[in-house]
């Protein structure tokens, strides 16, 4: 069985992009069950020969911009259930919000792993501020860019390599 990996974060960090560029020239599942915390895409894709499935969460429900916390958590959860490792994504020009900070302290608990990967690192500037999501306690993090693909490479090395 192929190794199954959930994109975790709040939302409008970029999940859907990554995910979008993860799958692209191949089909999405969309489960059928909706809502808020259930409602998720799924998708298989390859990596340096490797197959896994991967899991957008959230973003799919009209309004769902409105996510409270708790919803989240419980995303994260379901994630944390379902999937061999996980990506957890942020957001440098937002940079470190509340709500990071609350899926980080559930995601510092699991024994899978979780790869922090810093998004919308589109200049050099964007990637100074990058360090600041060392205070989420997750260790190291990766910066891309999922519009344009920029470190998305290095991030999929270690996710496979992680699996
Ligand atoms: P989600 O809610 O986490 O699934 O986020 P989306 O994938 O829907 O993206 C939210 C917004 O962020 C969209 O307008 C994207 O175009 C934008 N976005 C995603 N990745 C990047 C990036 O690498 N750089 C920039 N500048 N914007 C991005
Ligand atoms: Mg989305």
């Amino acid at each position: 069985m192929s190794s199954i990996v959930a994109i975790v974060g709040r939302p409008n960090v970029g999940k859907s992009t990554f995910f979008n560029r993860l799958i692209q020239r191949r089909e999405a599942i969309v489960d059928s069950v909706s809502g808020v915390t259930r409602d998720r895409h799924y998708g298989k894709t390859d990596w340096n020969g490797r197959n896994f499935s991967v899991i957008d969460t959230g973003g799919y429900v009209v309004g769902s911009d409105d996510i409270f916390e708790a919803e989240i958590d419980k995303q994260v959860e379901l994630a944390i259930g379902e999937s061999d490792a996980i990506i957890f994504m942020v957001d440098v020009e937002e940079g470190v919000t509340p709500m990071d900070e609350d899926v980080a302290q559930l995601l510092r608990k699991v024994n899978k792993p979780v790869l922090l990967a810093v998004n919308k690192v589109d200049n050099a500037k964007r990637l100074e501020n990058a360090v600041e999501f060392y205070s989420l306690g997750l260790g190291e993090y990766y910066p891309i860019a999922s519009t344009s693909g920029s470190g998305t490479g290095e991030l999929l090395d270690a996710l496979v390599e992680a699996l």
